[in-house]
């Protein structure tokens, strides 16, 4: 069956070389030679520390930004490919949720206009009756009451505002919705309610989620697969089961330990490695986890490890990487 997107090889390098300001180091790799799929109707987490490329994934998979290399195919269709006329029409099958929801929201705009906007570029709601009726049903859908229509976004909390961005993402019926961050900006209470919500609209609807996270607790009970990405690459995808079960990369071995138990008061807690995180401007050789891999060995600073199966469904990018004994029906 043909996946509902298919990245292959896909790469992002921003700034230009030899530009203005010189030699190859004001290149930045963000996104370096990524391949994965996203089913119809899954939930796929991409966790990783902040600067490792997954906003920028996620925006090329939408194309709100062209790619240096390689391709999407959306449902089988290169989206890299389409004129600006034909990506329009796509737009309708793929959206956005916006970590700041208030930043993401025009300010002068009543929420019936910021949600009605799509329904009208779209064509989906004809005449201003129908539109209010549309955005009415929307927003009992995502928990809020259809009379807060006529209001401005300041006039509503965090939590609030990101049930208008989601309203806003589902207007249109979308099969894909790419999720950057979309809690973590609210309070610890907050959270858990969004991503129930989230939940509940992707069991009614069908549309498969990218849920982008950074760290492990967060997507925990929403995703059906984990994808882990350092520095641009992806070290390690599989289903959620076997990734916080028994992770097989080191990378995100550390990750899990530093999470905290997936209790809602802790969701919340930052993950501590030690090290930092190298320059996107300066990968390091080899694996580029290399320089803050407790296991590292000398062929792990020359040769960059392939993504590799480890078990069923599950890959990893390690020299060290061993077949993951867990059976696969417990894993599923
Ligand atoms: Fe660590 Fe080497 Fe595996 Fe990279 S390839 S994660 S450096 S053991
Ligand atoms: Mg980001």
């Amino acid at each position: 069956m043909t996946p509902l997107i298919r990245a292959e090889n896909l790469g992002k390098t921003f700034g230009a070389s030899g530009g203005w300001f010189g030699g190859a180091s004001d290149q930045v790799r963000a996104v370096d030679g990524v391949t994965f799929d996203v089913e119809a109707g899954e939930t796929l987490a991409l966790v990783g520390e902040s600067g490792c490329g997954k906003s920028t994934l996620g925006r090329l998979l939408l194309r709100l930004i062209d790619p240096t290399d390689g391709t999407v195919r959306f449902e089988g269709q290169d989206v890299t490919r389409l004129s600006s006329a034909e990506m329009r029409l796509m737009r309708q099958r793929m959206q956005i949720i916006f970590q700041d929801p208030f930043g993401s929201l025009s300010p002068r705009r009543t929420i019936g206009q910021i949600i009605g906007e799509p329904l009208e570029i779209f064509g989906l709601a004809r005449g201003r009756q129908a539109r209010r009726d549309r955005v009415a049903q929307l927003l009992d859908q995502v928990g809020l009451p259809p009379a807060y229509m006529d209001r401005l976004p300041r006039q509503f909390s965090g939590g609030q505002r990101q049930r208008v961005g989601i309203a806003r993402a589902i207007a249109v019926n979308p099969a894909f919705i790419v999720a950057d961050e979309p809690v973590s900006a609210l309070d610890v209470s907050i959270q858990a309610q969004i991503i129930n919500l989230m939940q509940d609209l992707q069991r009614d609807a069908g549309f498969s989620y990218l849920f982008i996270a950074h760290d492990l607790a967060v997507v925990r009970h929403i995703a059906d697969r984990v994808a882990v990405m350092y520095l641009g690459r992806i070290v390690e995808v599989g289903p959620k089961r076997l990734i916080y079960d028994a992770p097989q990369h080191p990378y995100t071995q550390a990750l899990l330990s530093a999470a905290p138990e997936p209790e809602v008061d802790t969701i919340s807690r930052r993950i501590i490695l030690r090290g930092d995180v190298p320059s996107p401007s300066n990968i390091p050789p080899g694996c580029s986890f290399h320089t803050r891999c407790p296991i590292a060995q000398e062929i792990c600073r020359q040769d960059r490890p392939p993504l590799a199966q480890v078990a069923p469904g599950q890959l990893a990018a390690c020299h060290f990487a061993r077949p993951n004994p867990i059976p696969v029906a417990d894993a599923a």
